[in-house]
């Protein structure tokens, strides 16, 4: 057979007494579907596993009711009775020769007991991570020896579970043996602190203690952050984080190294685009110990990913996002298919469903969570039912999914789109600061479109009912998308804003297109609360426009917080010298002033403003979707159309949400309407034992 430069990442791995097929490694991620919901978790593990990945983890996996992670939905391994559920993971994972890993977990004041009650264990009395008045105590000598048990047992029965690789994890701020790590958090004058031998001694207890219990015939992995990137306010990889790494070099089969917290290490690419972003800092890492390291920062690129290899830096390419984004990356690369890896756009919607508690979904893969209710797998997909054509009008992320779908079921399919460009709005997203990555979502599914011979595309078509009628197309997929609204209405504002004759009322698409038109003082108004005004005031401001960011919320862009993004986007408007005014909704306008009520007191005050950018609503395009639907009505019994609203023609939402919707509909197309009924009311049932 050819050599391929990649055959590198498709060498075995020695991880203590188990071996990996190759080097593709998904690290432990959050996913919301836990020990709530463990077929859906089981069936999404499997699919990476199937996709070629070598090692597949859990998400964090609480050892001990004192440890209780409610309302987030992480991995359980309470007890015994936690065994079954978790070895249908193992089994999944199993059935494609890939190592199942389990991230065992006590968060310490990362867990707030809502469910338990059992008050909070770390090692200082310290506030507990949540906006909750409580505070962790600090642990006895006889809180040690038990957690040192709890974990001891937990390492054992996952070890009865099929795991074949045992995680001690330090990282994130969300483990007790990262909190007695910590220099800055781990003022115990015991044993337990004071020097960095003595901060490490519990982490040392846990290793030992696990390869005793269980390494015989499973892999000792050690999750350790080597950074905080607080600079000298936390550890740092030079200093602490190294010696770290000395010190326990040879303790762990494994070392799986990032950076601390959770919002550094799983950067966004509107804050970190580089590819491999965290390499600077864990490269030291292979120098000081003869175990395999596996590190992260959304790699994608295979060059890089052997490369990395090559040189030593890893031993395993570890992945959470990448895996997400496409299960398949690791065959895509063995079969030569790499212009089809889909790739991560780093936007963390993924994120964002695990702090909603909700099985994890992604932009890119719309497949994503589907695994087990829906039976969804990226790379199989359902035949189609017959001959039939479909026509689809627009070509946003709803339109060009819809339509990649169909044509992979096999269908005959239109693709109409009014302007010359394909994409919809994510060419307007893609085009503003910090967002570029954003664009992988048309291109990816362009790639896909131009291989396909499905498609018949038409740009610059702008279609009416007319059209529609002459092209005598039965099945018609409408995602002609959402405008953005001028008139005011919002989240705070439910009727139009009064006044504003004077001054310049602009949506941000048109805000956008010419930046120099724009007549200061410049207000953008926030009251959708999404990203989007964020990312216009930060790119107004990086292009020199000095503008005031109003919004009825008590912070900038309050939705980026389920991105962990919300506190760099407000640090970037500030430094860039955005006035940001919060607490205020706007009311009307006088002149050339804007009257801005405070949401508390509903006292009144007036901001000076010859432009207004309003990021209020948005309204869904259907008008073409009505006509149709009228003229099916008039026909009564006689109609035989199959029309279908999709993504932000149905509903405004996220880019993620257009897609789904698009891959929905796709799917569903001549499905019975039964088979659609049962995946909506597909659920996992509460045992009532
Ligand atoms: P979504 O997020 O739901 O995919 P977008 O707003 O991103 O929606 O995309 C909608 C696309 O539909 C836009 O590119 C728009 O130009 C196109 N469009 C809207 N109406 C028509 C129409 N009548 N004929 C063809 N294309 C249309
Ligand atoms: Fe990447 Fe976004 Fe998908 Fe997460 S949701 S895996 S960040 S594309």
């Amino acid at each position: 057979m050819e050599k391929s430069p990649y055959d590198i990442l498709f060498e075995p791995v020695k991880i203590g007494p188990v071996v990996t097929k190759n080097r593709f490694y998904q690290v432990p991620h959050c996913c919301g579907m836990g020990h709530l919901r463990p077929q859906a978790h089981a069936a999404m593990r499997g699919v990476k596993a199937k996709g070629g990945w070598g090692v597949v983890s859990t998400e964090e996996a609480e050892i001990h009711p004192s440890s209780d992670l409610a309302p987030y939905v992480e991995q359980r391994i309470w007890d015994k009775r936690d065994i079954p559920a978790l070895r249908l993971m193992t089994e999944a994972v199993h059935e494609h020769g890939a190592l199942a890993a389990i991230e065992l977990t006590h968060s310490g004041h990362n867990a707030i007991n809502l469910y338990s009650r059992i008050p909070t264990m770390s090692a200082v009395d310290h506030p507990i991570n949540f906006l909750y008045p409580k505070q962790a105590r600090k642990m006895s000598k006889k809180d040690i020896a038990n957690f040192r048990m709890w974990h001891r047992n937990a390492a054992l029965n996952a070890k009865e579970a099929g795991f074949d690789i045992v995680y001690v994890y330090a990282g994130h701020g969300m483990s007790v043996a990262q909190q007695f790590i910590l220099p800055n958090m781990n003022t115990r004058s015991d044993e337990y602190g004071g020097s960095l031998e003595n901060r490490i001694r519990l982490t040392r207890e846990l290793l030992e203690e696990t390869v005793e219990a269980i390494g015989d015939s499973c892999g000792v992995a050690f999750r350790f952050a080597v950074d905080e990137l607080k600079g000298k306010d936390g550890m740092q990889f030079q200093e602490e984080g190294k010696a770290v790494v000395e010190l326990l070099a040879e303790h762990p089969d494994l070392w799986d190294v990032n950076v601390s917290d959770w919002a550094n290490d799983s950067k966004t690419s509107r804050f970190e685009p580089n590819e491999g972003y965290q390499l600077p800092y864990v490269e030291f890492v292979k120098g000081l110990t003869s175990k395999p390291v596996v590190g992260v920062g959304r790699l994608t690129s295979p060059d890089l990913m052997a490369s990395l290899v090559k040189k030593g830096t890893l031993d395993l390419i570890g992945a959470a996002r990448p895996s997400i984004a496409d299960p398949y990356l690791p065959n895509k690369i063995k079969n030569a298919q790499i212009d089809q890896i889909k790739e991560c756009i780093g936007c963390n919607i993924c994120v964002s469903s695990d702090n909603f508690s909700v099985p994890i979904r992604c932009t890119q893969n719309p497949t994503m969570g589907e695994e087990w209710r829906r039976g969804w797998d990226p790379e199989t997909t359902k035949p189609k039912i017959s001959e039939q054509q479909a026509l689809v009008i627009g070509s946003g992320p709803a339109g060009l999914e819809c339509s990649v779908q169909l044509a992979r079921r096999g269908y005959q399919v239109i693709l109409a789109e009014s302007k010359k460009q394909l994409g919809g709005r994510v060419l307007f997203e893609s085009s503003l600061k910090g967002l570029s990555a954003w664009k992988r979502v048309v291109d990816n599914r362009l790639y896909e479109i131009q291989q396909n011979n499905n498609i018949e595309l038409y740009k610059d078509s702008e279609l009416s009912l007319a059209h529609i009628n002459e092209l005598g197309i039965e099945n018609i997929f409408l995602a002609t998308g959402s405008s953005w609204r001028t008139d005011g209405v919002g989240r705070s504002t439910r009727a139009p804003i009064n006044g504003l004759d004077k001054i310049n009322v602009l949506s941000p698409d048109d805000a956008i297109k010419d930046i120099d038109a724009l007549k200061g003082p410049i207000v953008i108004y926030d009251d959708e609360q999404g990203y989007l005004a964020g990312v216009v005031a930060d790119h107004l401001s990086a292009e020199g426009v000095k503008v005031n960011f109003v919004t009825p919320a008590s912070m900038v862009s309050p939705w980026t917080d389920s991105t962990l993004e919300q506190a760099r986007v407000q640090r970037a408007l500030l430094t860039q010298g955005v006035e940001v005014i919060c607490n205020k909704s706007i009311v009307g306008g006088e002149g050339y002033n804007l009257i801005a009520q405070c949401v508390f007191t509903g006292s009144k005050t007036t901001i000076a403003c010859k432009t207004i950018i309003m990021v209020t609503e948005r309204i869904p395009n259907c008008g073409l979707y009505d006509k149709l639907i009228e003229q099916e009505e008039a026909l009564g019994e006689n109609s035989k159309k199959h029309i279908k609203l999709i993504g932000d023609a149905e509903a405004p939402g996220l880019i993620a949400d257009a897609i789904f919707s698009g891959h929905l509909a796709a799917e569903n197309f001549e499905a019975p309407a039964e088979e659609i009924e049962k995946a909506i009311y597909m659920r996992e049932m509460p045992s009532l034992k």
